[in-house]
């Protein structure tokens, strides 16, 4: 399979189980395109504004409405476990709520805080039980937040993070 149908593949799987993305678009790009960087992943999604706070932070939900993913650079193939992971952050992203934290008077984005990465555990986990893709990276630690944020510092480097179990 190639990147973008194992990327389609994916997608589909993970349709059926968070039905929040049932409507979402999948999208390829390349280093053409403006949502491209070395992370190869963006969501478009639009805040529903139904703020709930807590003592540090608030957070509302999403609706998810296009997800972005390179999958060449330089007309190469980028790494399928790169291409994969990224795809899996982005799902994180698309399933769940959008957070803020609290900065004296305001409140500023927290794409990638603790909550984030909690979720994007969560995914991960479900992707080994569905038998899509095992992070091998960081062994028995691989779910916490301090690798996971080394992972994704990876971005489109070819280092070995996983294995595609599809
Ligand atoms: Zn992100």
């Amino acid at each position: 399979m190639d990147n973008k149908t194992t990327c389609n593949h994916i997608f589909d799987l993970a349709k059926k189980d968070y039905p929040i993305i049932k409507n979402t678009v999948l999208t390829f790009i390349d280093e053409s395109h403006k949502f491209y960087d070395k992370y190869c992943g963006y969501s478009h999604i639009i805040l529903q504004n139904n703020w709930k706070n807590s003592n540090d932070y608030r957070f509302c939900d999403i609706e998810p409405i296009e997800i972005f993913i390179g999958v060449q650079f330089e007309n190469k193939d980028i790494k399928k476990e790169s291409v994969v992971i990224s795809l899996l952050h982005e799902i994180a992203h698309s399933t769940n709520q959008h957070y803020q934290i609290k900065n004296k008077k305001t409140f500023i984005d927290d794409y990638h805080g603790t909550n984030f990465y909690k979720h994007y555990a969560d995914i991960l986990r479900w992707a080994e039980e569905k038998k899509i893709f095992k992070l091998t990276y960081g062994g028995k630690q691989r779910f916490t937040q301090n690798n996971l944020q080394r992972v994704d510092a990876f971005g489109i480097k070819s280092i070995d993070i996983g294995e595609i179990l599809l």
